[in-house]
């Protein structure tokens, strides 16, 4: 577990770099699943995820200590993230991004006055090559989710969630490799334990399920599925003996409940969600949980997607 200490240090750290992001309702998703739902709008979220959250709590930290060039490996939201507060504080970032990486992405991260580095195809390429350059750099490489001030980063939108929804009795939370979920867990389980945390992974990653079931970290194969947040090989080491010992549940979706959760999020709720960001939604519109009746809150985990990618959703 990582302490409530360590989650509200995390929140007064990163306070001025962040938005306590919105609660939105939807009485359509009140109607479709039995509950009264609440949406934790971290989609709205500064650069557009909840990525920001760990990443401002780890780069803040070391920037003070000294730290001058942070080094990331990701295309996505991490990538973005850690460009943005590296801009905001001064200092270098490289993020190193896969060969065949969006051009849509590659600008977002150098609009935030991020140096974009192409490697590989592959992470178990990229990682190695983004911890080379940093350590040629003297610069410090960031991770996106197996890291104590990470998951105490995350943590923070769990506080808020039991701030903001009070009698809040569930919570469903997307789980790739694990960061966000653990870090909610932590916040939630120490703030109220009746509160039951679900997380929600798409069939086609499911190493957590596998991992869960197995009683070990068990590596997957490549996988394409559309939430392309959650295409984790594996648990975190940080963060799977984690969500073992306190989640309450692990449900899976497909990627076809993951898209009818986009469509219905924008349909009723009026919200650009990304398609990892919609997943938690997607577990709780599938009714596996058994959760009914109760005062529930799903995680928008994010927002970024391309008009092109997003329409394609939206005509399938
Ligand atoms: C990274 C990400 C996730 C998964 O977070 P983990 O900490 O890796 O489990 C979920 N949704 C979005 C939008 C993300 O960017």
């Amino acid at each position: 577990m990582i302490g409530l200490d360590k989650i509200r240090e995390a929140a007064e750290e990163i306070s001025d770099m962040v938005h306590r992001t919105p609660v939105l309702t939807s009485s359509m998703l009140n109607a479709q699943t039995g509950n009264e739902v609440f949406l934790k709008g971290e989609h709205l979220q500064k650069t557009g995820s909840f990525k920001i959250r760990g990443a401002s709590n780890k780069i803040l930290k070391v920037v003070r200590g000294g730290v001058r060039h942070v080094v990331a490996a990701s295309s996505g939201n991490h990538g973005q993230a850690v460009a943005y507060i590296a801009g905001k504080s001064g200092v270098q970032a490289t993020i190193v991004v896969p060969e065949d990486a969006s051009p849509v992405k590659i600008s977002a991260i150098e609009a935030y006055g991020g140096r974009v580095v192409r490697y590989g195809l592959t992470s178990a390429e990229r990682i190695p090559e983004a911890i080379r350059i940093a350590e040629e750099t003297g610069g410090l490489f960031v991770p996106p989710y197996d890291d104590p001030d990470i998951i105490a980063g995350q943590g923070t939108a769990g506080m808020e969630i039991v701030s903001q929804i009070p009698g809040c009795e569930a919570v469903f939370v997307p789980v790739g490799g694990g960061g966000l979920a653990a870090g909610i867990v932590c916040a939630i389980k120490q703030l109220n334990p009746e509160i039951i945390v679900i997380g929600v992974e798409p069939e086609l990653a499911d190493d957590t399920k596998q991992s869960l079931e197995a009683g070990i970290r068990v590596p997957i194969g490549p996988t394409r599925t559309i939430a392309d947040g959650l295409r984790t090989s594996i648990p975190g080491e940080l963060t799977f003996p984690i969500l073992q010992q306190h989640l309450d549940q692990l449900i899976t979706v497909s990627d076809e409940e993951i898209a009818e959760a986009c469509r219905l999020l924008f349909q009723a709720a009026k919200q650009v969600v990304e398609p990892s960001g919609a997943v938690a939604v997607a577990g709780l519109l599938t009714g596996k949980s058994g959760i009914t009746g109760k005062k529930t809150v799903a995680v928008l985990s994010g927002g970024n997607v391309s008009a092109q990618g997003f329409s394609e959703i939206l005509n399938a």
